[in-house]
């Protein structure tokens, strides 16, 4: 069973699309947090950001680059929230990678990306130190 965004991208079911190109589409959210809420997505279904390959994530990234200043214009928003909910744990409710555009405005409230997290790891220097070892040898 495909995807609900493959279901749009193979035309089977309906979405406001605004931007296509070979492999990436996007198109309005269907319950926007903000008026102009829209979804970048590459065509091919992969579930986790790190699934797509360096090809089409550089399509990908082009095409939000594309759509960010097109969706601020549209709806004169003052800024844009640009995230990925990146598996589940991160709140990802469909398992083909999509990239959320946004639009904030200066009295929107939202908060910021940090807003989402509560109390903040207490975190030593070794520890610190060690997350960026293991973090830099797998990068
Ligand atoms: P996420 O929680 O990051 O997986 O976000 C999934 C997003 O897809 C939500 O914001 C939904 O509102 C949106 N969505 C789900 N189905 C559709 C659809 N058929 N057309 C447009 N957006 C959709």
């Amino acid at each position: 069973m495909s995807s609900i965004f493959s279901q749009i991208v193979d035309g089977e079911i309906p979405a406001r699309i605004v931007y296509e190109d070979e492999t990436t589409l996007a198109f309005l959210d269907a319950n926007p947090l903000a008026p102009g809420h829209t979804l970048v997505i590459p065509k091919a279904e992969y579930e986790r950001l790190e699934d797509v390959p360096e090809d089409e994530a550089a399509d990908l990234y082009a095409t939000i680059h594309r759509l960010v200043p097109a969706v601020e214009d549209a709806v004169d928003a003052d800024a844009t929230t640009v995230a990925f909910n990146n598996g589940e744990a991160a709140g990802q409710e469909v398992d083909h990678v999509h990239c959320h555009i946004v639009p904030r405005f200066e009295d929107d409230a939202g908060g910021p990306i940090h807003a989402i997290f509560g109390d903040l790891p207490d975190l030593s220097d070794d520890e610190l130190d060690d997350i960026a070892a293991d973090i830099e040898s797998q990068a």
